[in-house]
């Protein structure tokens, strides 16, 4: 310690105080064109000794630590039996631990059978983070996210039967200006039928790769501004038919973080989201956004 990282290194919001042990570097799929995340990476799974090499050096120096998140872009593509492994090694050398998170793309949950979730989730797998980022089939081929909204509801299905957490995110402004509304009402639709525990709104932000983005994903393709990303926020908080499902827009990337529980929280959110639009004092300055 500290662990030598392969850099950059993700985690959620949410993971902030976990430890993190990278068990992948990359991401297995890296074809969204929204996502720079992983870009610079080659994909590896990396082998059991290196992470066991990691898992003790932390262990020396953080013996106490509650939560631990699997890095880099979708730990969930490493074999049952060696995810399993890793799992066990944690519990033993971290007796105080309370979860194991990590990231999942759909194509992860596509291969897993719900008996092998099941198993992960015995062995002390907790949240799974999948990016939904839009119910818009169309829009979905369109920013190659290699899943339909259908094969999303299988795989989210599977994890869900297997006791496993689902920590959703949807990106708000994916389908631009014209098709702002139907990506909406479609994530909307998505997310219920998914049904997750949490979901969270980010909003697209692609800087100097804009350009390239509109070319990529089709003639006329343009960015939303600050007042439609607030419409968004609104509409997919009014659609969203799920219960005890805690809904954030906290990250860094948004104009306006809100919080709750939907569906009995879904007024108050409704009503910020509101006093916002009619007073921009409430909004994250755009020098902010991203840090
Ligand atoms: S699956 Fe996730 S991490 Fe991988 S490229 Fe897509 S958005 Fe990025």
């Amino acid at each position: 310690m500290p662990l030598a990282y392969d850099m950059p290194l993700f985690r959620p919001p949410s993971e902030a105080n976990s430890l993190i042990i990278q068990a992948t570097i990359g991401c297995s799929h890296n074809r969204c064109q929204f996502c720079a995340m992983y870009k610079m990476k080659r994909f590896r799974i990396r082998s059991f000794e290196e992470i066991e090499v990691d898992i003790n050096d932390a262990a020396r120096v953080w013996p106490d630590a509650t939560r631990i998140f699997l890095a880099d872009g979708d730990a969930l593509i490493i074999k049952t039996a060696v995810l399993i492994k890793i799992l066990k090694l944690l519990h033993f050398k971290f007796p105080l631990l309370e979860r194991v998170t990590l990231y999942a793309n759909p194509g992860n949950l596509l291969i897993k059978s719900e008996d092998e979730l099941r198993e992960l989730r015995e062995n002390g797998l907790k949240i799974l983070y999948y990016g939904v980022e839009s119910g818009d089939d169309a829009l979905l081929k369109r920013v190659a996210k290699g899943a339909t909204p259908g094969q999303m509801i299988e795989g989210c299905r599977k994890a869900t039967n297997a006791g496993l957490e689902l920590s959703v995110t949807v990106l708000l402004g994916l389908g631009g200006k014209s098709g702002s509304r139907g990506h909406i009402l479609k994530t909307a639709e998505l997310c219920s039928k998914i049904g997750p525990r949490y979901i969270g709104a980010l909003t697209l932000m692609l800087g100097p790769f804009e350009e390239t983005f509109g070319k990529n994903v089709g003639e006329g393709w343009q960015p939303i501004d600050k007042k439609q990303s607030l419409q968004e926020l609104r509409l997919l908080v009014e659609n969203l038919n799920v219960r005890n499902c805690i809904f954030r827009s906290n990250h860094a990337s948004n104009y306006l973080p809100i919080g709750g529980t939907l569906t009995q929280d879904r007024e108050q959110m409704l009503e910020l989201i509101d006093r916002a639009m009619a007073d921009p004092g409430y909004l994250r300055p755009e020098f902010l956004r991203g840090l």
